[in-house]
């Protein structure tokens, strides 16, 4: 069995240089490929079934890729890797707006591209199901895998999937520092040191969303940790 397996890679590039180009090394590592040049294209791809994971860039001639992305995720559970040529949109692409799994700032390694194609296939299903059923709780926040929910007291917080995949991490490893890379490789899959800014974005959002129910404290020069909860001791 090739390395991809059957599955099948959904590239949306208006592009057709970027397009052929992603398409061939995708192929070569053993995925299916589709295409499609315009966010309607997209849609009819999807609506025929078997997409894995969706390559997106930001921006098509016919809408917004964070538009795109967005409708997309309403009715689709499918990864979303946003190709962006724009530093700045990256806040928006990983965090509430869009939610993508990940992102790739153009021009990018195309071998980077394919381990993180990679990475996120390998995350995205059997480590949600080895956490059902369960729950952690620190403090007021209480995380619940198999629902993949996350409350503050009574009030759910919508988080996006990879915020969730980091807070559980850092959850699941209450009082130990976490550095940058380990988190990336624990919760995004990359086995290289990859851009860390993933792992700062991610956690800001975090503490955006859960205000003062965040657990989250900064280990200068190190990374992240949770420290123990005051309510949790003896619990
Ligand atoms: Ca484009």
């Amino acid at each position: 069995m090739s390395a991809g397996g059957s599955q099948t890679v959904l590239v949306v590039e208006d592009e057709a240089s970027i397009s052929s180009f992603i398409s061939l090394y995708l192929k070569n590592s053993g995925y299916e490929v589709r295409s499609a040049a315009t966010g309607a294209e997209a849609i009819q791809q999807l609506q025929a079934g078997s997409i894995s994971l969706i390559l997106l860039d930001l921006m098509l001639p016919d809408v917004d890729g964070i538009d795109l992305a967005r409708r997309l995720r309403q009715k689709w559970d499918v990864p979303i890797l946003m190709l962006t040529a724009r530093d700045e949109d990256v806040d928006k692409i990983i965090g509430l707006e869009v939610g993508a799994d990940d992102y790739m700032t153009k021009p990018f390694n195309p071998r980077e591209l394919v381990a993180r194609v990679k990475a996120i296939l390998r995350r995205s299903a059997p480590e949600r199901r080895e956490r059902e059923e369960k729950v952690m709780r620190h403090g007021d926040l209480v995380i619940d895998a198999g629902r993949r929910e996350v409350r503050v007291g009574e009030t759910e917080v919508q988080l996006a999937p990879k915020e969730f995949d980091l807070l559980w991490e850092l959850l699941d490893h209450k009082g130990l520092v976490l550095t940058r890379d380990q988190l990336l490789e624990r919760v995004w899959g990359y086995t290289f040191a990859g851009d860390t800014r993933t792992v700062d974005v991610h956690v800001r959002q975090l503490r955006r969303k859960l205000g003062e129910a965040s657990p989250i404290v900064t280990v200068w020069g190190v990374g992240y940790k949770v420290a123990p909860s005051k309510e949790s001791v003896g619990a």
